[in-house]
C-alpha cells in the first residue's frame, strides 16, 4: 500500500481509488523524468458518477466547514484531470462549472466561457501534485477580477502546496519517485510503461 499521510484519515477514499482500479502498480515513467512503482490514475475513479457524487459530497461538506456554500458562485477545473469532479462537485452545490485548458501551452479560457468581475469561484482538481495548473487557474481569476474563495482536489500529492487561500483534499498520498538512475526496476529489467500526460 502507498503512503497515506495526514493521520491516515480518508482510508476509504484510499479504499475507493484501488477497488476502482485506479492505484496502479508496476514500473512507470513519470512526464517529470522520475520512475515510480505506483501510478496513480484517477480517471479510473471518475469514470463512476456515482463514486464521483460520493467524493463531490464529501468535498462540499469539508468546503463548507470553511466557506459559505451560499456565496459560491461558480466552480472552474483545468482540463482535462479536474471537469469531470469539478462538475459533480458544481452539481452537489448547485453552481455552473467551467474549464480552462491549455493552448500553446499557456493556459486560457476558451469555448466562450468567462469569469466576470466579483464572481466567487472555487477551483477543483482531481489530483495536485506541484499545484502548477491550479496556481494558473488563480491567475486566469485574477486577471478577469473574480474571487478565489477555495480549492478543492480528491487527491494531494503535493506535500504541502501552499495556495494562499482555502485548500482541502480527500487524501493525502505519498508515492515515491526515483530518478532513473536510482531505479530499482531498472536495474531488475522490469519493462517499463509511460500512461501519462499529467502535468
Ligand atoms: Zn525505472
Amino acid at each position: 500500500m502507498l503512503k497515506v499521510t495526514r493521520e491516515n484519515k480518508n482510508l476509504h477514499v484510499y479504499k475507493m481509488l484501488e477497488n476502482a482500479g485506479a492505484i496502479l502498480e508496476g514500473h512507470f515513467g513519470l512526464t517529470s523524468g522520475y520512475h515510480s512503482g505506483y501510478y496513480l490514475q484517477c480517471a479510473q475513479l471518475l469514470m463512476h458518477p456515482n463514486l464521483t457524487h460520493m467524493l463531490a459530497d464529501e468535498s462540499k461538506n469539508m468546503l463548507s466547514g470553511s466557506i459559505d456554500m451560499e456565496d459560491v458562485d461558480l466552480v472552474i477545473s483545468p482540463a482535462v484531470g479536474g471537469i469531470l469532479f469539478g462538475y459533480m462537485l458544481a452539481y452537489r452545490m448547485g453552481t455552473d462549472m467551467i474549464f480552462s485548458e491549455r493552448k500553446n501551452g499557456r493556459m486560457t479560457l476558451r469555448r466562450g466561457f468567462q469569469l466576470k468581475k466579483g464572481q466567487k469561484v472555487i477551483i477543483a482538481e482531481d489530483v495536485i501534485t506541484t499545484g502548477g495548473s491550479v496556481k494558473e487557474v488563480m491567475d486566469i481569476c485574477k486577471q478577469n477580477h473574480a474571487e478565489v474563495l477555495g480549492i478543492a482536489s480528491i487527491v494531494d500529492r503535493s506535500q504541502g502546496v501552499d495556495f494562499h487561500t482555502h485548500y482541502s483534499f480527500l487524501i493525502q498520498l505519498h508515492i515515491e519517485n526515483f530518478l532513473p538512475q536510482d531505479c530499482k526496476m531498472c536495474r531488475q529489467g522490469i519493462p517499463m510503461d509511460t500512461p501519462g500526460s499529467r502535468t
